[in-house]
């Protein structure tokens, strides 16, 4: 039995520790007070409409073995290659040595301030994706007044596929988690009108496209190909858009009540961090991981393995499924 260092309690790191655990002793790092943040934001997940909540309980169950040791509040700020294996350095600057470390250190969502011309942060009426989940959640969605919405209406890849922000990437998740929202909403207020503004509408899983149809014929979800340029705020706490439908070569002004910023993915400074005091660190700060074909759990550096959404955008299910392979992959290379 070997002792195995998994850095991050998501659900990368959970599912790779309940697996190692049937042959290995797996110290769990965890930087906040609790496992799961992101799933515990999440109200009901895509595509089949699941409880986020079901799936964190189910996760956690898997922490009850006795081979796996959870720390919680204990972040790893420095990992270093040693002759011995890696040396890890928490907060307090206390020392682990493991011969063997899994980087399940997870995302962040886009930081929308940085989108000054949207208005996040100034005006009341714009919230993010993550905000409007947790109305979802709360089965409390209301305006600014507290007021049932007359409207609301998303714009796609904010902080994605974005020149100003630098982050050419897709994050991959963000068009069917508006497709998904839309449909919370319509089902929970029939009279409040949806639109999504949308680029291209990247609904690449299974079940997503079917997701799409529905959301357009049953719930009458308005989508927009365009970009929304402005937004500023009415006398009655109402957000005013300019925008242009890009289809049809118009431009659009159009008030609503609230502006919901669908937030892409981006590295979590723990990510950043420790990628680059391992020497595996990618592009827009995510982990390298050694080759997206065959190797793409292992990195270049010996005893370092990664799985989940540290590497790249990623949905719950693949960083579930990616954690699995993780597991296995590092168990055949401790048997080599
Ligand atoms: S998933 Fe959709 S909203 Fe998100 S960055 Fe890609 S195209 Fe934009």
């Amino acid at each position: 039995m070997l002792n195995i260092a998994i850095i991050g309690a998501g659900p990368a790191g959970i599912e790779a520790a309940s697996i190692l655990a049937g042959k290995h002793h797996i110290t769990l790092f965890e930087k906040s007070e609790k496992t799961l943040s992101n799933i515990h934001d999440k109200a009901l997940l895509f595509p089949d409409f699941s409880s986020a909540e079901d799936l964190a309980a189910r996760l956690d169950a898997k922490l009850k073995n006795p081979n796996i040791e959870l720390r919680l509040n204990t972040p790893i700020v420095k990992l270093e290659k040693k002759d011995n294996g890696w040396l890890l350095t928490d907060d307090k600057q206390q020392e682990y040595n493991f011969p063997y470390v899994l980087l399940a250190t997870g995302y962040r969502v886009f930081d929308a301030h940085q989108k000054e011309e949207l208005g996040y942060g100034i005006y009341k009426g714009v919230i993010t994706s993550l905000e409007l989940e947790k109305m979802i959640k709360e089965e409390h969605i209301v305006n600014v007044n507290g007021d049932k919405p007359k409207q609301i209406t998303f714009l796609q890849c904010v902080g994605s596929r974005d020149e100003k922000s630098g982050n050419h990437y897709c994050s991959k998740v963000c068009c069917v988690t508006a497709v998904k929202q839309a449909i919370e909403i319509k089902k929970m207020l029939p009279d409040t009108d949806v639109y999504v503004f949308y680029m291209d509408l990247r609904m690449w899983g299974q079940g997503f496209e079917e997701m799409y149809r529905t959301a357009q014929e049953e719930y009458g979800v308005n989508f927009v190909r365009g970009r929304i340029s402005e937004a500023a705020s009415t006398y009655d706490n109402r957000v005013q858009i300019k925008a242009e439908d890009t289809l049809m070569g118009l431009p659009l002004n159009l008030n609503t009540d609230l502006l919901v910023l669908m937030v892409g993915m981006c590295a979590s400074d723990g990510t950043k961090q420790l990628s680059q005091s391992a020497g595996i660190d990618g592009l827009y700060g995510f982990a390298q991981s050694k080759s997206e074909h065959l190797e793409d759990n292992m990195t270049a550096q010996e005893g370092l393995f990664v799985a989940g959404a540290c590497k790249r955008p990623s949905s719950v299910n693949d960083t579930i499924q990616d954690a699995r392979a993780a597991a296995v992959n590092m168990m055949n290379f401790i048997q080599e």
